[in-house]
């Protein structure tokens, strides 16, 4: 027998079910497949960001997310010595949410999967193992181990970074795996009791220590290449490692250890036809940047909107190209990132160990900060894709000034108000999906009844972000279909945001990425050119 669905997923990691809940939101058919019979339970990320908890946001599970984490956890880097090297500790809010959050990834994928209730549209089969793909023009052919076939629009393996996929598919996975594997060992009851993360560059042996939301404590340890992976299982070896760092280590309560490898690989391609790349398939990083659960969530969070648009027939196939244009540079940069940290910080060389030191002692203090602001981590920058690049105006009505163009980049999500004021983040205030938002102006009046009619099929909204003094009368006098939003002014603000460059009018996509920024005269050409870089049908 031969199940059919839109979109098939393979895998119930974090990257698979957030990207599942994504689509059941947009009521796209979806038949997730999982080989175990239960979700994973090993110790592995501990670290989710800013994005990704925006992300979660959209998705409205964010509340049920929030209770597994810790908030602006700091991060002390140091030597062997315990001396400080740096200090990561990003306090802002620009994308609405702290920068660095402890979490404990069993709990967060567990929520992700009972977020899938939600949708009747999203089916869930466990002990299910994909063991075949095979493309045909208008669909995929997916066969389980047993026999039975699945059909689906597309396909999606968000199967791990061992992904059989890409394997059957041909796809390089370049890179390099490191010389070394690594132990991580998870305790309840922590043993240490401080709230933050302490990564060891200790060239006797590297190790990281962090505090977990729960009374969880994770360590992770570099082995030494002599030493085989099956030390795990020994109680000695275990107690030995764990000796310098806690008065009692035989009196611990160890929940789980594990033996993993790290590798810093991109695959070459992150889709061929129907069939689609994401998470660890797609790419894996040495954990200590601890991105690669986050990297994936951003692969979701890029392909979910424009599948969802290519299956509700509101885009043509053609949107679906863009997921490898968009992701695949800064996966590049973000593996490149953690590798560079991993051979900083886990590699036991003395000399190399004796230099890095060396250059943290002379680090001035602006440096020391842009450590802590964390200004080392790449942000999603796109020059292609669903973006419009618009050059600088040149009208004497808005300041000769050289700023950078925003377009690609994620759009911040202030506080605001929502038309009543009622204080809220912005992304809750305008709605999710995609947005026209003009400052101060009703963005009807600068749009064709053509583009009006196209956003409507698109579910969009139009947003007029009014300071919040004004709310009274904007609510009064709004357009028919206008969202007003009311801006709470300072520095984080909406209002310091369009001061800061010479425009009125930005086009948001559903995953809030800035599509294009212009004048709001300009704003229905602008969107023409949006439309088609999204082959909006
Ligand atoms: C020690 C450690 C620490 C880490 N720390 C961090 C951190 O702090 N921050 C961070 O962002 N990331 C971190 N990571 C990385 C993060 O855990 C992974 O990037 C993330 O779990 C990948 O998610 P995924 O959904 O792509 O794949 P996975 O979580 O690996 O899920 C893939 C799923 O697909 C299933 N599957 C595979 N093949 C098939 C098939 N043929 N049919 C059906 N099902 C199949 C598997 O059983 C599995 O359940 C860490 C990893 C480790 C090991």
């Amino acid at each position: 027998m031969s199940t059919t669905t839109d979109v098939l997923i393979i895998g119930s990691g974090p990257v698979g079910l957030t990207l599942a809940n994504l689509l059941g939101q947009q009521g796209v058919g979806v038949l997730l497949v999982e080989q175990n019979d239960e979700l994973i339970d090993y110790p592995r990320a501990v670290g989710v960001d800013d994005e990704a908890l925006r992300a979660m946001q959209t998705a409205a599970i964010v509340d049920k997310v929030l209770p597994h984490t810790i908030p602006d956890q700091k991060i002390f880097m140091v030597n062997g010595d315990r001396e400080i090297l740096s200090e990561i500790n990003p306090t802002t809010r620009e994308f609405g949410w702290p920068r660095r959050n402890g979490f404990v990834q069993p709990l967060v994928d567990r929520v992700l999967l009972e977020g899938l209730d939600r949708f009747p549209s999203v089916q869930v089969r466990f002990g299910a193992e994909v063991v075949d793909l095979d493309e045909e023009t208008d669909s995929v052919v997916a066969t389980l181990a047993g026999g039975e076939t699945l059909r689906a629009r597309y396909v999606v393996a968000a199967e791990g970074g061992a992904s059989p996929t890409r394997k059957r598919l041909g796809i390089s996975f370049e890179g390099e795996t490191r010389p070394s594997d690594g132990i991580v060992i998870d305790v309840a009851n922590d043993p240490i009791g401080t709230p933050h993360a302490v990564f060891g560059g200790d060239p006797t042996r590297s190790y990281a220590t962090i505090g977990l939301p729960h009374g969880i404590r994770r360590w992770e340890f570099t082995l030494h290449e002599h030493e085989d992976p099956s030390v795990v299982d020994d109680d000695a070896f275990i107690f030995e490692l764990l000796a310098p760092h806690v008065p009692d280590p035989a009196a611990l309560d160890i929940i789980r250890r594990r033996v993993y490898r790290h590798h810093a690989r991109v695959a070459g391609r992150f889709r061929d036809g129907r069939i689609f790349l994401a998470g660890d398939a797609a790419h894996v990083m040495p954990v200590v940047g601890g991105q690669g659960w986050n990297s994936g969530i951003r692969d979701a969070f890029n392909l979910g909107w424009k599948l969802a648009a290519v299956v509700n027939g509101r885009a043509t196939d053609a949107l679906l190209d863009t997921y490898e244009v968009e992701r695949m540079g800064h996966v590049a940069q973000m593996v490149a990132v953690s590798l560079s940290m991993a051979k900083e910080m886990t590699d036991h060389d003395p000399v190399a160990a004796a230099e890095r030191d060396r250059i943290a002692a002379n680090r001035t203090p602006e440096e020391r900060e842009a450590q802590r602001r964390q200004a080392f981590k790449p942000q999603p920058k796109f020059d292609e894709g669903v973006v419009v690049h618009t050059p600088l105006p040149t009208f004497k009505t808005v300041p000769a000034r050289d700023v950078p163009r925003l377009a690609g980049t994620i759009f911040p999500q202030p506080q605001a108000t929502d038309r009543d004021g009622v204080r809220m983040l912005l992304d809750d205030a305008t709605g999710q999906g995609w947005r026209v938002l003009t400052w101060n102006n009703d963005p009807t009046a600068f749009l064709s009844a053509e583009h009006l009619a196209t956003l409507e099929r698109l579910d969009a909204r139009l947003v007029q972000v009014v300071p919040e003094a004004q709310l009274p009368w904007a609510r009064e006098n709004a357009a028919a279909g206008v969202t007003v939003v009311g801006d709470l002014g300072g520095d984080d603000s909406l209002q310091a945001w369009f001061d800061a460059r010479p425009v009125g009018a930005v086009i948001l996509r559903p995953d809030h990425v800035i599509a294009a920024e212009c004048l709001t005269q300009e704003l229905d050409d602008v969107l023409a050119r949006v439309f088609s870089a999204a082959s909006i049908a």
